[in-house]
């Protein structure tokens, strides 16, 4: 049976070297996954369970787009991130099996409204109006692990107008990749097509209409969108 309205086509990644695609189903986000990140933000960086939110998928923006600045904020931060894409279903996937879990890697930006997001913390309230508006979700084309294996450590980094704001190193997450998985599976099914932010290094802040952003992940990628003036 046909849909009775006209719906978006399934959004999707590009995949390095390839003509398929990826379809991007979920999208969840680490919080707080670098010790320096959590510092930054006002908190101890000690080692208590892993937490997430959510993106939409249709908050997913192409390598080397141009952004409009996003409606309602005065904040838009960057969060750099290296983006694990998840081939295959599985739910209370234990440590040792989470990586057969992957497709593959990319980098993204997990886009924030930062003022918006500090209102809802204060208020004991969601975060979503703050993580998960439109174009939030930057992402370059995915490696397969074919391509790239499944990266543990590398350099993490973002460049504003040329400028290097955020650095990192992939070693230096609080939960690495196996264990997210294996987190995240246990609080949800994880399906093929679902995404994960692995968190950002120290180093956000502000974007500013006609800012140009280059974020980088060893090996991963290199991925540059610009906000209009
Ligand atoms: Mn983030």
């Amino acid at each position: 049976m046909g849909h009775a309205i006209n719906f978006r086509p399934t959004p999707a990644l590009a995949i390095a070297e390839s003509n398929q695609t990826f379809p991007v189903g979920r999208i969840y986000c680490v919080g707080r996954n670098y010790a320096e990140h959590a510092r930054e933000m006002g908190h101890d960086p000690e080692r208590e369970p892993p937490f997430f939110f959510m993106k939409p998928a249709d908050a997913i923006v192409h390598n080397g787009a141009t952004i409009a600045y996003p409606q309602v904020t005065k904040d838009l931060h960057h969060e750099i991130e290296m983006v694990v894409a998840i081939g295959k279903d599985g739910a209370n996937i234990p440590v040792e099996k989470a990586l057969d879990h992957v497709f593959g890697y990319g980098v993204g930006l997990d886009m924030t409204r930062r003022d918006l997001q500090g209102e809802a913390k204060k208020m004991g309230r969601p975060w979503e109006m703050g993580k998960a508006f439109d174009n939030s979700a930057p992402c370059t084309a995915l490696k397969t692990i074919a391509m790239v294996g499944h990266p543990a450590k590398g350099a993490i980094w973002l460049k504003v107008n040329g400028k290097v704001v955020q650095k990192g190193d992939l070693s230096e997450m609080i939960w690495n990749v196996p264990e997210t998985i294996s987190y995240l599976s246990n609080l949800i099914t994880l399906r093929a097509g679902d995404v994960i932010m692995s968190g950002t290094p120290a180093g956000v802040g502000p974007v500013k209409a006609g800012d140009k952003l280059e974020g980088h992940v060893d090996g991963v990628g290199d991925l540059m969108v610009s906000y209009t003036k």
